[in-house]
C-alpha cells in the first residue's frame, strides 16, 4: 500500500486526442481519403495470407523493402516502427545517455518534449521567431554552446506548416557532432526530402510515416531511414515483434502501388491549395488575422480569440485544432474544405 508513483509520470494523464461528436474531424492531420474499392479488395486479400498464430518478421523485410522501393532508397538504411511515434521514444532512450540534452523548438511537434520527460533527458527549447521558422545559424550556436547531444525537429513542421530548404538542414547538420532527428513526416506534400542522402552523414536518423500523406494512420507505421550504423544499432535495440504482421501485409500492398499513391498525394495537395486559397481571401483584408503559407496537409491561423473560434467550430461539430494562439485545421474534402470556410467566415 505504499508505492508511490515516481514524479515524473505521478500527474501524467494519457495522450488525448480531440473526443466526443464531431461530425467532421480536422484535427488530426490525417487523410480524408479512404482507399477506393479495388485497394480494399487487395488489402482484404493481403489479410488472408496473414498467418495468425505466428510472431510477425521481426524486420519487417517486406515492409521496409516495399518502403524502400516506393521512396527510391536501399532497404539496409531503413527501420520500421509501430508508428514514427515509438521510433522517437526508442531514440530517446537508446541513443541519449541519461541527463543528456536534448533540443526541439517552439512551437513543433510536442511528442519530442514529452518522450524526452520520460527518459529523463533535459529538453532545451529555441522559440521560433514571429516567421515561425527555425533560425538555423542561432541553432547551430546554441548546440555548440549548450552541449547539446540530439535535435528533434519536424520538416516540414507540425504545427507551423513551414518549411527548411535541404541547404539549410544540411548546414546544420554539418554543424555539429550532435544526433539529428529530422521528421519528415509531411515530406511527401513538399519537394525538400534529404531521404536519399541522409544515409551520406553519421548522425542523422530521417523518420517518415504512413499516416499523414499515405493515408493509412490506422495502421501504425512508421520508419527510420539512417547510415547502415545507426540502422543496426535501431534494428537490435527495437522489441522484436513492434509492427504487427496485419499491418506488415496490409501496408506492403499500399506501397507497392505507386500510381494509387501518386494520386491521393495530389489530391490532398489540391485540396491544401484550395483551401489555403478561399482562407487567404477571409484573411487578406484582416489585420488582426494571420494566414500562414503551407507546405503540407493543413493550414495555420494566427488569431487573437483562437479558443473561442475552436469552441464555435466544436458546437457545430467540427474539431480543428488550437494552440494557443493559433489554429490549425488539416484540409479534406470539398464538403469539408466548404464548411471550414463557412464557419471561419462566421466566426474568425
Ligand atoms: C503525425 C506526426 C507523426 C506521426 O506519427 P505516427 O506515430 O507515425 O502516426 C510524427 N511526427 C510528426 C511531426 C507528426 O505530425
Amino acid at each position: 500500500m505504499d508505492y508511490k508513483l515516481n514524479s515524473k509520470i505521478l500527474n501524467l494523464a494519457p495522450y488525448e486526442p480531440i473526443s466526443g461528436d464531431y461530425r467532421i474531424r480536422l484535427d488530426a492531420n490525417e487523410s480524408f481519403i479512404l482507399p477506393d474499392e479495388n485497394m480494399r479488395q487487395k488489402i482484404f486479400d493481403a489479410a488472408q495470407t496473414v498467418l495468425f498464430n505466428r510472431y510477425p518478421d521481426p524486420l519487417a523485410f517486406d515492409l521496409c523493402r516495399h518502403f524502400a522501393s516506393f521512396y527510391n532508397i536501399n532497404y539496409d538504411n531503413v527501420t520500421s516502427g509501430n508508428g514514427s511515434d515509438e521510433l522517437i521514444t526508442l531514440i530517446m532512450t537508446a541513443f541519449l545517455q541519461k541527463g543528456e540534452k536534448v533540443l526541439t523548438f517552439d512551437p513543433d511537434f510536442s511528442m519530442y518534449k514529452f518522450y524526452a520527460s520520460i527518459t529523463e533527458n533535459p529538453v532545451l527549447t529555441l522559440s521560433k521567431g514571429d516567421n515561425l521558422k527555425i533560425d538555423i545559424d542561432n541553432a547551430i550556436s546554441f548546440i555548440k554552446s549548450n552541449d547539446i547531444k540530439a535535435v528533434f525537429f519536424s520538416n516540414p513542421c507540425n504545427p507551423t506548416a513551414q518549411g527548411l530548404s535541404r541547404d539549410d538542414v544540411r548546414k546544420l547538420i554539418n554543424s555539429t557532432n550532435a544526433l539529428i532527428v529530422l521528421d519528415e513526416a509531411y515530406m511527401d506534400f513538399w519537394d525538400q526530402s534529404l531521404i536519399n542522402e541522409v544515409p551520406k552523414f553519421d548522425n542523422v536518423i530521417c523518420l517518415r510515416t504512413m499516416s499523414k500523406a499515405i493515408g493509412m494512420a490506422s495502421l501504425r507505421i512508421g520508419f527510420a531511414i539512417a547510415n547502415p550504423v545507426l540502422t543496426k544499432a535501431l534494428r537490435a535495440v527495437k522489441s522484436p515483434y513492434n509492427v504487427n504482421s496485419l499491418s506488415q501485409a496490409i501496408a506492403c500492398v499500399v506501397l507497392s502501388d505507386k500510381q494509387y499513391l501518386h494520386n491521393c498525394i495530389e489530391k490532398i495537395k489540391a485540396s491544401r491549395d484550395n483551401l489555403y486559397n478561399t482562407a487567404k481571401d477571409i484573411c487578406i483584408n484582416r489585420n488582426d488575422i494571420k494566414l500562414y503559407d503551407t507546405c503540407t496537409n493543413f493550414i495555420l491561423i494566427k488569431t487573437p480569440n483562437a479558443d473561442k473560434v475552436r469552441e464555435s467550430f466544436a458546437k457545430e461539430g467540427v474539431a480543428i485544432r488550437q494552440l494557443g494562439g493559433y489554429l490549425r485545421i488539416t484540409c479534406s474534402t470539398d464538403d469539408e474544405n466548404n464548411e471550414v470556410i463557412r464557419l471561419l467566415k462566421k466566426y474568425l
